[in-house]
């Protein structure tokens, strides 16, 4: 069958009018917690967090054809829940917004991974989404050592002020060393998410790269203090 398996990237260069397709995972359980998802990963982002994974990912380059992705997706029908665009920051595609209407026409539910970047895009696209994963990279004191950019704080607040006005299902989620943030000042962040309103919250210990073991753990009564805090946590 026609684009039974997942497509290659791109040998030639595609037109410079084309979606900025970095990556594809096929099948996810865990990049929209108990959803099955393929993961349509965006190449473009402006920030430079200096703990990025996905640092092939900043720069802004096509590297599968959207409608390879698109006919891939069409084919998963039935097989698959949803889709969750990624990156990199999927808001950086000027295309997001089509490919999101796209995908929805197929029947799939909409997750979204961000890290609060663009407030303006983000309200563009909300009423096609269904889930949000909102990264939370520190308190305002050390947002920016964290994104390399400054005042980088404040569209991740108006993100997050978005979402909840909107009533959208999301987590929030922090990527967490005690070197970057203390256990006391995690712990007075997730404070100040649940006074918000924040219902879901994720810790993700740093790593080296995803599949390392992390070499911090929070310890236990930090985790028991956030398990209070949240109607749901998870520690990962
Ligand atoms: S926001 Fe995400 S993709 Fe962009 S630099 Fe930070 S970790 Fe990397």
């Amino acid at each position: 069958m026609a684009h039974a398996a997942p497509p290659r990237p791109v040998t030639q260069p595609l037109p410079r009018h084309s979606a900025a397709v970095g990556g594809l995972t096929p099948f996810s359980t865990v990049d929209w917690p108990g959803t099955l998802a393929a993961v349509v990963f965006i190449a473009g982002c402006p920030w430079r967090c200096h703990y990025c994974h996905n640092p092939e990912l900043q720069t802004r380059a096509a590297r599968y054809d959207w409608r390879d992705v698109r006919a891939f997706l069409d084919n998963r029908q039935g097989l698959l829940d949803a889709v969750v665009f990624s990156g990199g920051e999927p808001l950086s595609e000027p295309r997001l917004p089509s490919m999101i209407r796209e995908a929805r026409r197929m029947g799939f539910r909409i997750g979204l991974h961000t890290a609060g970047i663009y407030p303006l895009r983000l309200a563009d696209v909300l009423r096609y989404l269904d889930w949000v994963g909102l990264d939370i990279k520190a308190d305002a004191q050390g947002y920016d050592d964290i994104t390399g950019r400054r005042d980088s704080q404040r569209p991740a607040q108006a993100c997050l002020t978005q979402l909840l006005t909107a009533g959208v299902d999301f987590e929030c989620r922090i990527t967490w060393h005690p070197d970057w943030l203390s256990e006391a000042r995690l712990l007075a962040l997730a404070g100040e998410l649940a006074r918000r309103g924040v219902k879901r919250f994720a810790v993700q210990s740093a790593r080296a790269s995803p599949d390392a073991t992390p070499a911090w753990h929070l310890t236990a009564p930090a985790q028991a203090a956030l398990q209070a805090l949240f109607e749901q946590f998870a520690y990962r």
